[in-house]
């Protein structure tokens, strides 16, 4: 019997990593031609300020596969990030968040969009001078771009992701710490990073009312957040009593799919004519 068991664990293992092996040949193949092919999309979720007033975005990616559909970044950017895929994608957003922000611009709507950027995006500093290059391109002289990294990136390779994000800030982007509260970040380590803004993470938002501990977690974040001058972002918020406990907690933006799911270029615009402000 022990055989037997120990035949069919070793299957069962066998099988999984033949599936790995399959994900990951798919992803390489069909990644790759989707940057190629511009089967990638971009789409924007509004933030919402203090005031009731939307001024800025979050740019999320899409891929649209003729094979399965569409794909969540949640699939493929930890794909992308292991393979060197998210240099070129990463410039690919960049680039196609810029041209949006022109075509904004035109009709008269003015919006900053803040761009994921992973660690691996860091220490290739291509966005960097992309970012440069693109702003120059369209003969922009300010930056209405912003950039979110996650803590992971200061752990990678600090010394570089410090002096990165002090050049980001520099040409007149916003950066702001991703999914703040669940890494390794400390509060003192805020101090001493270049940064704007936190975003205070989804689990957080969660909790919130099932947690009377979470209040005050969020509660001492915000506090500190002020004495260092950072602005906090509060992400993920989904109902009117999530709501209702941020708008109390001193926290300058807000997200989540209670005020809306992000959504495809055109139809963040035709959003946005209905929803000029909202306290
Ligand atoms: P993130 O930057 O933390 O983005 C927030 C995620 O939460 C997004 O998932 C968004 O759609 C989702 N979200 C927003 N509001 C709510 C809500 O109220 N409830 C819930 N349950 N979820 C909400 P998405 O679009 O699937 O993106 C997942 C992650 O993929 C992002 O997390 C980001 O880390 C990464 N990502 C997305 N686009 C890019 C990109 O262009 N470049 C890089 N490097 N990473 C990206
Ligand atoms: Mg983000
Ligand atoms: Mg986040
Ligand atoms: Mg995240």
């Amino acid at each position: 019997h022990a055989k037997e068991n120990g035949r069919g664990k070793y299957c069962v293992f066998a099988a999984e990593m033949n599936q790995r092996v399959f994900e990951y040949l798919w992803l390489d193949t069909n990644l790759r031609k989707a940057l190629e092919l511009d089967h990638l999309t971009v789409f924007y979720q509004p933030k919402v300020d203090s005031d009731g007033q939307i001024r800025s975005a979050e740019a999320l990616v899409r891929w649209n596969s003729p094979e399965r559909g569409l794909v969540s970044p949640a699939e493929f950017i930890p794909y992308a990030e292991e393979s060197g895929l998210i240099v070129p994608l990463g410039r690919w957003v960049m680039l196609n968040v810029l041209k949006q922000i022109l075509t904004w611009r035109q009709q008269g709507i003015e919006l900053r969009v803040a761009v994921n950027v992973s660690a691996r995006q860091l220490l290739d500093q291509s966005i960097y001078s992309d970012l440069k290059q693109a702003l120059a391109d369209g003969g922009l002289s300010d930056c209405p771009i912003d950039i979110e990294l996650t803590e992971s990136c200061l752990i990678e390779n600090e010394a570089e992701a410090l002096t990165l994000m002090k050049k980001f800030q520099d040409l007149g982007a916003q950066v702001h710490l991703d999914d703040f509260g669940t890494g390794y970040s400390s509060l003192s380590q805020l101090a001493r990073v270049p940064i704007n803004a936190i975003k205070l993470d989804q689990s957080f938002i969660r909790d919130i009312n099932l947690q009377p501990v979470s209040q005050s977690l969020v509660r001492a974040i915000v506090a500190v957040a002020k004495a260092l001058d950072l602005l906090v972002i509060a992400e993920g918020i989904e109902t009117k009593a999530e709501e209702a406990f941020i708008l109390n907690s001193g926290v300058d933006g807000r997200q989540g799919y209670y005020y809306a799911k992000p959504m495809p270029a055109e139809q963040f615009g035709h959003w946005l004519a209905k929803h000029p402000a909202r306290v």
